[in-house]
């Protein structure tokens, strides 16, 4: 008997047969889940706007032994998420989970901030939402099942000063995300969110974190690998994860 199958159901290859789209897949948390997915099986594409990172993620995963598509794609630009589509799903066949990671952080008062902060950050972590979904779901609807993860965070479900534009980008990505969820339910699509605390990674170029205070981006990886493993009866629609310290 494989006994460490038998009793740890997220370290069997549950995820065979499946295609993953995991934006931002090229470092930080989309990394991590690129990974974590690979690990359970799933044949992984991941996207980012930095070759050199691209290659080396794409190398990882193929080290897994998995199929794997990458390529550069800017997720605020229509014309390269229909692209991105398109050739993850002619190399990789339909895609059943689509994450979507991809993000910036831009802090500070909202009166100190420009109208082109705004547009790149609403842009990134808001549309690119709306671009990739729309791209993706209608492929689930006609096989009537599937999974879009979204990346969110604590952030929008609180407040707090300097996070004005960021936090309106993900309390906003919790709207979009509950309405999409009811849209696809019936037809056996899940939306669900993912919403971490500080997580250690190079986000927004913070720095100065301690790390055993702070989430790992396989903190991430793992509620994301739970969403993906659920029963199919089930719906798991909102992670909220924290680091056990307080930072
Ligand atoms: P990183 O800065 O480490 O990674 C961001 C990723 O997004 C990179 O892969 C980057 O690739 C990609 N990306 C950014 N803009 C674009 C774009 N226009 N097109 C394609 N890819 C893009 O951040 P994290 O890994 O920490 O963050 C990932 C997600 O997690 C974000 O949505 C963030 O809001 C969320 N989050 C992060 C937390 C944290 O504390 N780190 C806490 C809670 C949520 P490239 O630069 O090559 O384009």
């Amino acid at each position: 008997m494989d006994s460490i199958h038998e009793t740890n159901p997220l370290s069997a290859k549950q995820l065979s047969g499946k295609v993953a789209l995991v934006t931002g897949g090229n470092r930080g948390i989309g990394k991590a889940i690129a990974l974590r997915l690979a690990g359970l099986g799933a044949d992984v594409a991941i996207c980012g706007r930095d070759n050199s990172t691209i290659r080396d993620a794409a190398n990882e995963l193929a080290a897994l032994g998995v199929r794997v598509h990458s390529q550069a794609a800017d997720v605020t630009r229509a014309s390269d998420v229909s692209t991105l589509v398109q050739q993850s799903e002619a190399v990789l066949g339909p895609i059943s989970i689509l994450v979507n990671n991809a993000g910036i952080g831009l802090f500070g008062p909202v009166h100190e901030k420009s109208e082109t902060e705004w547009d790149a950050l609403l842009d990134t972590n808001l549309k690119s939402v709306f671009l990739v979904s729309r791209a993706v779901i209608p492929g689930m609807i006609q096989r009537k099942s599937g999974d879009i993860i979204n990346i969110s965070s604590l952030a929008g479900k609180n407040t707090f000063a300097g996070g004005g534009i960021y936090c309106a980008s993900k309390w906003a990505l919790q709207g979009l995300s509950g309405c999409m969820a009811e849209d696809l339910r019936a037809m056996g699509i899940r939306v669900s969110t993912v919403c971490p605390g500080s997580v250690f990674t190079e986000f927004s170029g913070r720095g100065g974190k301690d790390p055993s205070k702070v989430l790992a981006a396989d903190d991430v990886a793992h509620a994301v690998a739970m969403i993906a493993t659920q029963g199919q009866q089930s719906f798991l629609s909102e992670v909220h994860l924290r680091p056990v310290s307080k930072p």
